[in-house]
């Protein structure tokens, strides 16, 4: 089943044209990953389905992506809510230089929730969803910045999720990370692929091979092939 669907989606960056006729469906609780050669549109994107684009002057988007059935440019969609509904992970951890605690909070207190046990549940079942839970629950008051960078990438996961999102969009977010972090948040997407949608980009073949359901290919801005990623990887 399709939660996120592209339609002709060209997008310019002024006058270079980043992508081309893209069309494409994202299927709900599944794993989908980007993969190409550096700069041929895949971050640009991942970008589109939670706006970040609107905030890049002079760029110009045509088509539609409806997720849900909704189309997310159309005046009724607020991107506050969009951007609610579809987290985002970065390359580089990127937590607040806040405590564990209020790093996780801050998306439920921007959407105005002030009761502490409330707070204190979500705190506690986000960090547990990104497997950081038994690691850092006697320090949540300690700073972010005292992580690991695979404990802090697995922060900026809770702090996504903490805002109960559909979608989680990650942009090449264990490329910054050693081996066994990157494994270690491989494993936890795999988890995580059975309550949400994940859309990966990632520059690493044989991890699109081993976490996504779904391999999208892309050449200069096109989507030149979009894969089951069991049967692209079982024939040669
Ligand atoms: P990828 O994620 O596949 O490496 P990107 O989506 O980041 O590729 O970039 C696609 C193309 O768009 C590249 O040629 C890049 O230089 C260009 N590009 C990306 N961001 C901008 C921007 N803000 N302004 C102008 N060009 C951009
Ligand atoms: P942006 O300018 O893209 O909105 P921010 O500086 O607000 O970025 O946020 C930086 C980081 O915080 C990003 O990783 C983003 O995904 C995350 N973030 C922003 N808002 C929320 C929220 N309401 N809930 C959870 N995470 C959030």
């Amino acid at each position: 089943q399709a939660l996120i669907e592209i339609d002709k989606l060209n997008l310019y960056y002024g006058a270079f044209q980043a992508l081309k006729n893209v069309s494409l469906t994202i299927p709900e609780k599944a794993i989908t990953a980007f993969i190409g050669p550096s700069g041929c549109g895949k971050s640009t994107l991942l970008r589109t389905l939670n706006r970040m684009n609107d905030m890049i002057p002079g760029t110009r988007i045509e088509g539609s992506i409806k997720i849900s059935g909704k189309d997310i440019y159309s005046s009724e969609v607020e991107v506050e809510s969009l951007r609610k509904n579809v987290g985002m992970v970065f390359q580089q951890p990127n937590p607040f230089p806040k405590s564990i605690y209020d790093n996780v909070a801050y998306g439920p207190r921007l959407h105005g929730m002030t009761n502490k046990k409330k707070l204190d549940e979500i705190v506690e079942s986000s960090l547990r969803s990104a497997a950081l839970w038994d690691e850092v629950k006697d320090y949540l008051k300690r700073s972010a910045l005292s992580m690991s960078g695979g404990q802090q990438q697995r922060l900026c996961i809770a702090r996504a999720l903490a805002v109960n999102p559909d979608v989680l969009l990650m942009d090449e977010s264990t490329s910054a990370l050693d081996p066994i972090s990157t494994l270690k948040i491989e494993e936890l997407v795999q988890e995580l692929k059975s309550q949400y949608t994940i859309v990966m980009v990632t520059h690493n073949m044989h991890q699109a091979a081993r976490v996504s359901n779904q391999t999208v290919f892309f050449l200069n801005g096109e989507v030149v092939e979009s894969t089951d990623t069991e049967t692209l990887f079982s024939n040669p």
